[in-house]
This record gives C-alpha cells, sequence and structure tokens, in this order.
C-alpha cells in the first residue's frame, strides 16, 4: 500500500490528520530534539497517553546510544505494539525514530513529520533509515514504512538560513534527474519569492524520489541514481566528523561528481550552470582545505562500494545520470583539487 503523504503549508488540519490517524493507540511517543523540542513543544500538553523523549540536536544523536536510549523510555513507560511513535523533526530525528520503530518489539507503528527542508524533500520519503556506527554514516538502518509523512511547510518559517540551504542541496540534486526541473529551477531563481512556486518545487522533488524509489525499492540498482554527490559527500562529513552539513557536502560532492563527469563527456557549461545555482542558493562550491588521502579512504567505506571498486553516479547530460565503477585514483584525485581550487569558475 502507498504511503499518504499531505503537503499542508499551515496547521489548520493538523488536528483532524492526527483525530483520524492516530486512531485506537493508547500511547502516543513524540521524538524529538532540544533544538525543536524548545520552539514546538514548550507548554508540552499534558496527557497521560502523550510521551516526549527529547535527544540533543545533531548528527551525533543517530546513534546506537540514542537508539538504546529510546528502546528504554519506551519499555519503562510500557509502550506495546499498538502504540505509535511520531518522528518530529529533521533527518536525524526521522532516522532515528524509524530504526527504533521498525526495531522495537519486532516493529511498531511510526509517523513521520519532518521539520526540515532537507527532511521534507528526501530523509523522511523512501522508508530508509538508519544510524552512524563506527564512524560511518548510515551504516546500520533499515526499510520501514510510515503510517503517513506530514509535510508542512510552515515548519521551516523557524529553520535557521544554512538548513534551508542544505536542503535546496537535495533539491537541486533531483533537478539534475530531469531536464524539466532544472529548466524551471533556472527560470525561477528563487524560489522562495513565492510560495505557489515553493510548493510546487517541493512537491516536484517529492515526486522525482517517489518515482525512483518505486522503482527500486531495495536500493539495488536505478535507486543509486539518488546517491548523486553523495560518495564524496558522505566521506567528507565522515572526515569533518559530521561538522560540515550534510547539503554542505553534497554541494561540493555533486561538483566533484559533475567535474569527472566532464572528464568523460559532460559539455563543461552544464558544470558551471549548476554551480551557479548552488551560488545562487548559498551553498558552497569550493573548500579551503581538504586531505585528499583521507577522504579517498573514507569513500572506500561507503556503501556504493562493491567488490574493491568504488561506484559514483556521473551525468551524461542533465536528466541521464550514469553509476561509473571504474574511475581512476588520479581523476577522483584531480576532481577533489578543483574543489581546493576552482579554476574554472
Ligand atoms: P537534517 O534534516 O538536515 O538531516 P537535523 O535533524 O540535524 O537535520 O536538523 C538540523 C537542525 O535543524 C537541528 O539542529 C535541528 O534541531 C534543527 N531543526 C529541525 N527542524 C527545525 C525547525 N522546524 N525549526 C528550527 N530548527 C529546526
Ligand atoms: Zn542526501
Amino acid at each position: 500500500m502507498k504511503t499518504k503523504i499531505y503537503f499542508e503549508h499551515d496547521l489548520k488540519k493538523l488536528k483532524t490528520v492526527f483525530d483520524n490517524t492516530v486512531f485506537n493507540c493508547a500511547k502516543i511517543c513524540v521524538v524529538t530534539d532540544k533544538n525543536i523540542a524548545k520552539i514546538y513543544f514548550k507548554n508540552k500538553p499534558i496527557s497521560n497517553k502523550v510521551f516526549y523523549y527529547v535527544c540533543s540536536a545533531g548528527e551525533n544523536s543517530k546513534s546506537f546510544d540514542t537508539a538504546c536510549s529510546l528502546y528504554k523510555f519506551l519499555i519503562e513507560n510500557n509502550f506495546s505494539r499498538q502504540d505509535i511513535l511520531i518522528a518530529f523533526g529533521g533527518g536525524v530525528i526521522g532516522d532515528l525514530t524509524g530504526f527504533v520503530a521498525s526495531t522495537f518489539m519486532r516493529a511498531i507503528r511510526f509517523i513521520q513529520i519532518p521539520t526540515t527542508l532537507l527532511a521534507q524533500t528526501d530523509s523522511s520519503i523512501g522508508n530508509k533509515n538508519a544510524i552512524n556506527f563506527n564512524g560511518v554514516k548510515n551504516i546500520i538502518g533499515t526499510f520501514y514504512k510510515p503510517e503517513f509523512i506530514y509535510i508542512n511547510t510552515s515548519f521551516l518559517k523557524t529553520l535557521p538560513p544554512l538548513e534551508i540551504s542544505n536542503g535546496m542541496a537535495e533539491i537541486i540534486k533531483y533537478s539534475l534527474l530531469d531536464k524539466d526541473f532544472f529548466n524551471y529551477l533556472i527560470e525561477q531563481k528563487n524560489i522562495f519569492k513565492d510560495e505557489k512556486i515553493f510548493m510546487r518545487v517541493l512537491k516536484k522533488s517529492v515526486r522525482i524520489k517517489l518515482n525512483i524509489v518505486k522503482k527500486d525499492k531495495l536500493e539495488k540498482n536505478t535507486r543509486r541514481f539518488l546517491n548523486l554527490g553523495h560518495t564524496l559527500a558522505h566521506a567528507l562529513e565522515s572526515v569533518s566528523d559530521f561538522s560540515l552539513g550534510h547539503g554542505q557536502a553534497v554541494s561540493l560532492g555533486i561538483i566533484f561528481a559533475l567535474y569527472i563527469s566532464c572528464l568523460r563527456n559532460l559539455d563543461v557549461s552544464i558544470m558551471k550552470k549548476v554551480i551557479e545555482i548552488l551560488k545562487n542558493y548559498a551553498l558552497p562550491t569550493k573548500i579551503h582545505c581538504l586531505n585528499k588521502d583521507a577522504v579517498y579512504t573514507k569513500m572506500f567505506c561507503d556503501k556504493k562500494f562493491d567488490n574493491g571498486k568504488i561506484n559514483i553516479v556521473l551525468l551524461n547530460d542533465i536528466g541521464n545520470p550514469i553509476i561509473c565503477n571504474d574511475i581512476s585514483k588520479t581523476q577522483i584525485f584531480e576532481a577533489m583539487d578543483y574543489l581546493i581550487d576552482n579554476k574554472l569558475s
């Protein structure tokens, strides 16, 4: 069965959605982080049905330690399989909650309420969740469906600008997989100038992801196209000890992938256009220093690493991605050099 996705821009219907869906459960556990709790749950409604699990904000909460602490919280509060978890937050909360929901008592239901642009367009869609382990991002996880996904753009009003640009990196990535959408983004210049345009972009991004996921639910094949920019991004995040935001890393990862694509057959003018869009949304297109050996080593820890080879998604053209596993170390280092000293931009 398809997972229902709500798209709303105000909170008027929130209560109805929940009253209709969170039907017969005895207990609900809202999982969120400290920053979000401060804004949205200052005065937590007192109810013996609703519990709040609040963890620290940031990537470090996507850990076994936090998952274990959440399991403990659920056990101590007598949660059963009939109960529901609500992931109320960004990608960290969605991943952590999805992982715990899929494993607690062999799976209990959960609802996704993504509150960052990144989570609304990417991580809450596609039924994947994960935690980080041993310094490797998303290395332990499951495929598990939420009851529904509730996307409300009003939550984005409290989001810091850096987090908006983080989400833009994934939106720009989708546009590289769909020519019409790419042209639309270029035409609009600034998608935030009009709420209708923004909603259209949000829905289109979700649709592109859903279409790709639908064809390859378990990520054996074409779903890997969604990893465009991510081979380098995950390595950069890991080497920076997650101080570099995901979208920031994806922005650099996209340029890295396009540079290698240009070494093959991509038109350099396309890479330049993409760099302009990334800049337009305050995303980094250069990095001051880069430990190339450390980043290269980390690339081999990635899940996209198969049989001793790194798989990197490249572009033949906008809307025409290809997965390559024969990229030489020299090409990889040359592309990393390009990020440090961006000669063509
Ligand atoms: P992502 O969705 O980018 O994976 P996180 O879950 O780490 O990321 O969220 C990014 C940051 O944004 C965190 O510090 C989190 O507390 C904060 N955050 C999430 N949603 C909101 C919101 N709606 N308003 C303000 N801050 C938020
Ligand atoms: Zn991503």
